[in-house]
């Protein structure tokens, strides 16, 4: 099995893993995260297997402004502009990244702590 067909992200983008999805084009899938950890907690995956920043080339090159855009388009439409969301993108097993499929958590609806934990 391919790196690509046993991820998760991938799983979901393709309609074989259900998720609760919010936005899809050909470039990018955003869906409720399984695990929240604030009130709305959002993922924006790119539809393509990128495993991380660092894999990102050629014409997937303007991958990264894409995901802002979805996420700025979804937190609009969940009412989150005004009063404010935070952005993360947990890049590498050191920072985080558990899901090594290129990801943006959207999250918002409670205060959220600086510096992160
Ligand atoms: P990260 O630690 O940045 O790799 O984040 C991975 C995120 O994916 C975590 O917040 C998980 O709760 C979330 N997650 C894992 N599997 C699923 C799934 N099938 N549907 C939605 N979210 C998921
Ligand atoms: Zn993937």
């Amino acid at each position: 099995m391919s790196e690509a067909e046993a991820c998760v992200f991938c799983k979901v983008a393709r309609g074989k893993l259900p998720a609760y999805i919010l936005h899809k084009d050909d470039h990018v899938v955003a869906f409720h995260d399984i695990n929240p950890q604030a009130p709305v907690h959002v993922l924006v995956v790119p539809v393509k297997h990128i495993q991380d920043l660092e894999s990102i080339e050629g014409e997937d090159g303007d991958i990264v402004t894409k995901l802002f855009r979805v996420a700025t388009k979804v937190a609009g439409d969940l009412r989150f502009s005004k009063n404010g969301y935070r952005l993360v993108l947990n890049n590498g097993q050191g920072a985080g990244q558990i899901v090594p499929h290129v990801h943006l958590h959207m999250l918002s609806g409670r205060r959220f702590l600086w510096p992160p934990g």
